[in-house]
């Protein structure tokens, strides 16, 4: 089968990516065999193919936003043919002291698609059986990869924000997952308070709906009941924790922070003002976005690029080059 392989990390506009010839994957047991139809293309991609992160395995196929179809060893829940996503958690230990007390996206031992196993940027994929997701119908493969991953892990920090219907609610950074928020927040009747740099951010967050839109130094006019942040700056933190009511909750949507600077307490975490990390994702956050999806007719904006230019998605995602998600359609 026909696979975009990562032999040694490098800067992406080295191309280390190859597109290769490798032997057809044998699905093992309580696993599925997935055609590839379409994997979104995530930053965290190319952290792992600039090698910012650590290398877990040679000769990677990375991708984690994966559209298949299953192929071969079906299951009870998804026949052959039927269409199923894969995220970024691909299984977990289920034995460790969160997975048995239902904290399963902080398990000790998870397995990450297309990091720590092969993941969809190419024709077949393996995925285990009980970490694939049933697809709504009227979500059509390019539309559906990007939720997979951005998608999933913003309506979860939604969640750890503790975001109810009609609240108002900050958005401070306004990347891939923050613009598919924002169509959740806008269905639960909620009012959006945006802060984020660029003009071109800033013109999207209005375009989809924010009930105000400021730049990375500007405080909302009115105090927060939550907010997201998004951006890896320990400053967009104390922004918004600036910006909360008493008893408001930031939960922070960044796997790194650069640090968190000096801050005063009793004007910023008093009052049970609450920070929060936002960590991975449970199977239940999937089911429920992209079911929430379905309902609300979330379509991403995306552009579609084949196997072959699956180093030349990665640079446009590098230089912000294109509207919306990419997705490689193999
Ligand atoms: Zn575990
Ligand atoms: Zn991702």
């Amino acid at each position: 089968m026909k696979a975009a392989v990562l032999r040694s990390p490098s800067r992406i506009s080295n191309r280390p990516l190859q597109i290769s010839d490798v032997p057809q994957l044998v699905p093992g047991s309580g696993q599925v065999l997935l055609r590839v139809r379409a994997c979104g293309v995530c930053r965290t991609d190319l952290h792992i193919v600039e090698g910012e992160l650590p290398v877990r395995i040679t000769g990677l196929i990375p991708g984690h936003q994966i559209v298949g179809e299953v192929v071969a060893r079906p299951t009870a829940e998804f026949p052959v043919g039927s269409r199923v996503g894969v995220s970024w958690i691909g299984g977990i230990d289920g034995e460790c002291w969160y997975c048995r007390r239902g904290f399963e996206n902080l398990c000790d031992s998870p397995t990450f698609t297309g990091y720590t196993v092969n993941g969809g940027y190419a024709e077949y994929a393996v995925a285990r059986a009980d970490f694939v997701f049933p697809l709504p119908a009227a979500l059509d493969d390019l539309h559906a990869a990007p939720l997979l991953c951005a998608g999933i892990i913003g309506f979860r920090a939604l969640r750890v924000a503790g975001v109810e219907r009609g609240e108002r609610v900050g958005l401070f950074g306004f990347g891939a997952s923050a613009h598919l928020a924002i169509a959740v927040l806008e269905a639960w009747n909620c009012e959006v308070y945006v802060s984020t740099r660029g003009d071109s951010h800033r013109r999207l967050a209005a375009s989809l709906g924010a009930t105000w839109v400021g730049s990375e130094n500007d405080k909302p006019p009115v105090a927060l009941d939550r907010a997201v942040t998004f951006a890896p700056s320990g400053d967009v933190v104390i922004a918004a924790l600036g910006s909360l009511r008493k008893g408001g909750v930031v939960a922070i949507n960044a796997i790194h922070l650069d640090r968190i600077p000096q801050f005063d307490y009793d004007s910023l975490l008093w009052g049970e003002r609450q920070m929060r990390s936002v960590t991975n994702m449970t199977r239940d956050d999937a089911r429920d976005f992209l079911r929430t999806a379905d309902e609300i007719g979330l379509r991403p904006k995306v552009t579609a690029f084949s196997l072959d230019q699956a180093n030349e998605a990665l640079v446009a995602v590098k230089n912000d080059a294109i509207d919306g998600a990419a997705v490689i359609v193999p």
